[in-house]
């Protein structure tokens, strides 16, 4: 079994990822919550932090695309 992964939620749109990576990690959890990006409104998706891939379900512990643990 590989390493433990996150389940990290983002936005789709590549123009916020630089407004992203600005916030600190600390912040970042807690838009885990957030269901509309804060920076341009579209639907935040959930993605393995292993494969990127979008998993559907948060209560998932293992990533059904890559099989990664999740913390
Ligand atoms: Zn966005
Ligand atoms: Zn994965």
């Amino acid at each position: 079994m590989q390493d433990n992964a996150r389940k990290t939620k983002t936005c789709q749109e590549e123009s916020c990822s630089e407004q992203w990576s600005a916030l600190s990690p600390e912040l970042r959890d807690q838009c885990t919550v957030f269901v509309y990006c804060p920076f341009c409104a579209n639907e935040m998706v959930t993605r393995c932090s292993s494969c990127g891939e979008p998993i559907n379900d948060i209560g998932y512990k293992f990533c059904p695309w890559c099989g990664v643990g999740f913390e």
